[in-house]
Parts: structure tokens; sequence; C-alpha cells
């Protein structure tokens, strides 16, 4: 069975390693070290993902997993207050997403102690989740047979199980009108920031519809006080659990940038990048079932849920791996307020002990 005090170990001892996304190979190491200790054969592939294998009779289901962990993620230390687990509050806890990784090599390590006859499994776990699933955008699927999974990474009470999640556009705009004297000739000049704001001021943005988001987050520009801005550049999003949904809303979008350049005479670059699929899963699905009776073994009321943002279990799906996010039950991740209690870590581990079983 779990065994509490040593999942604790792990993912104290884990949270003490640094982990910034794209800086995540101190933790890899220790994650092979951990894998290889429970003769898992642990490889990495090229963009630095680890996979390893936990051999049995009958297809393998993916467990997974990210060892990043987003801003700020150096110099963490994890303190355990009474029943719960929190930074020092000066860095993020990290339990996004090392208590996913921590409750599947616990659980592991029950399944290996246990002894009987269990399911196989491939786990991955992978690098640079936190800037747009870069790390399993390039996984090499080559060492994977899996068609049914899981990640752990979603926030909600244990036994939650996530069956829809949107597709992303990530969206790149530059606009150029015409530099020129603001006091001594600004009809000379085209205002890139006017432009900007024309587009802006008549585009769909925010909450779209129930499943459909979009947004503007950055904008620079401009050289001067007294020079009519010449240059912006805009990054925004558009998101939606419906494919053609975003595709008209990133249209949208599209249209508005370049009508207005067209007003006002200026030039509008715009680069739109579909950064991951939707996950769409049945309610019925043999994935959603396979978990909702693996968390009635382990004592939890399974249930379903949505998100509005996406996780490595985009990519899976994407991939024809039919895959679920699992909830474990994180608190108030990404702030240095982040904390889980330990009852959470362990009924995590006890969620994925129980998919292991046959
Ligand atoms: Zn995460």
């Amino acid at each position: 069975m779990i065994n509490v005090d040593r999942l604790v170990q792990t993912f104290t001892a884990l949270v003490e390693i640094d982990n910034p996304s794209g800086q995540e190979q101190a933790m890899a190491q220790a994650v092979i070290r951990l894998l290889s200790e429970r003769g898992l054969a642990p490889q990495q592939d090229a963009k630095g993902n680890v996979i390893a294998r936990l051999p049995a009779e009958g297809p393998p289901l993916l467990l997974s997993a990210h060892l990043d962990s987003v801003a700020p993620a150096v110099g963490k230390r994890a303190v355990v207050d009474g029943e719960v687990i929190r930074s020092a509050g000066d860095t993020v806890l990290g339990a996004d997403d090392l208590a996913g990784v921590s409750a599947i090599l616990e659980a592991i390590q029950a399944t290996q102690e246990r002894g009987n006859s269990h399911r196989a499994a491939e786990i991955v776990f992978s690098v640079e989740e936190e800037v747009g699933l870069r790390g399993v955008r390039a996984l090499d699927f080559s060492l994977l047979s899996a068609r049914q999974g899981v990640a752990l990474d979603l926030n909600g009470e244990v036994g939650g199980i996530c069956i829809s999640a949107p597709a992303h556009d990530q969206i790149t705009v530059t606009i150029r009108g015409k530099a020129a004297h603001a006091g001594v000739a600004p009809e000379k000049g085209v205002s890139a920031i006017v432009v900007a704001a024309d587009a802006i001021s008549r585009m769909p943005l925010g909450r779209i519809d129930a499943e459909t988001t979009a947004n503007i987050g950055t904008i620079e520009g401009g050289a001067a006080r007294n020079i009519v801005p010449e240059q912006v550049k805009l990054v925004g999003e558009a998101r939606s659990r419906d494919e053609a949904k975003l595709d008209r809303q990133t249209a949208a979008m599209r249209q508005a940038f370049e009508a207005a350049a067209e007003r006002h005479g200026a030039q509008v670059d715009f680069q739109a990048e579909r950064v991951y699929g939707p996950q769409k899963i049945a309610p019925d699905a043999p994935i959603v079932q396979v978990c909702q009776a693996a968390a009635r073994r382990a004592g939890l009321e399974p249930y379903l849920t949505e998100t509005g943002g996406g996780s490595d279990v985009n990519v899976f799906n994407m991939h024809g791996i039919e895959a679920v996010n699992l909830s474990i039950g994180y608190q108030e991740i990404h702030s240095t307020n982040e904390h889980i209690a330990i009852a959470d870590l362990e009924k995590a581990a006890r969620l994925i002990f129980a998919l292991l079983e046959v």
C-alpha cells in the first residue's frame, strides 16, 4: 500500500531541486535515478522528456506528469505545516506538478511491493509543460505504445476526471505605420498605436461563449514621446473547446487587424499558430470508465470536469492516445501561496495505485 512518509519524503526532496521551464536537467536526473532504482529502465528523448516502463501483460496505461514549475522555481523549500505542505513563501511550491510526479513514483513502488500481477504502464515525465507544452509537443512518440493514458496535473478534489480542454491559437501581430515628428508634421505619420487601438476596440475579446475565450496579452511599441509610433507588436491568444469556433475567433481577430490597417494606411503581419488541439473525451469513453472504477476502488468519489486550460493530455489525444487529466488537489498554483494537503497527495498516489490494479 501507499507509504505516506516515503511519498512526502520524495515530494519534499523533489521540491528542493530547481526546475524552471527549460532548466529541468537536475530534476530529470533525480527522477531517472528514482526510476532506475525501481528497475524501470528510464530513458530521455532528444528534448529531455523522461520515458520509462513498468512491464506486464496487456496494453500499457500511460501515466504522465511534468517536471517543470512556473517561476519563481529556484531555491524552493517545502515546509510541512501540520497536514499541509507549502513553500517557504518566496517561491512556488511546485506541487504543480511535482505532486503528480511523486504520486506516480510512489504508486509504482507500492505496486511493485504488492507483488501481484498489475497493469503495464508507460511513464512520461515531460519538460517545458508550462511554456506551451513544448516538451510533449517534441516528445518522441515512437517510444510509446499506450493507447490510453492519464496525466496528474489538474486542480480540484482528487477524483476529478477532466474530459474537455480547449484548443489554443497563439497570435503574434506586428503593425507597421509611418514615423513622423509628432509636433512638426504629425499628418505625415501613421500611428501604429492608433491602428492597434482601433483594431482591438472592434474585436471580439474576453469570454466569447461558454467554450471560447480570447485575449490580447501584451502590447509594445513606439520609440519616443515626440515620434508618431511606427511599429507596435502584440501577442494574444484564442481558445475554444470547439475547433471550428476557434477558427472563426482567430479569423475575426485577423480581420479586425487587417481592416484597421487598411483604414489607416498601415501594414499588418498577423501570425496564428495552433499550439495544440482540443481534448474532447466522451463521458462514457473507456478511459473514463477505467478512471471511475479505479477511483471507487481507492475509496474516492469520481466526478467529471472540464477546464479552460490546456495540458499535456491535449497533445496525447492529438497522437491518438485517449487521455484524461486527473485532479490532484493542489491549491493556489502559480503563486507563492501554493500548497497541497498531505491527504490529497496520498489520495492521488492511491488513485494511480488503483489504476495499476488488474
Ligand atoms: Zn501543471
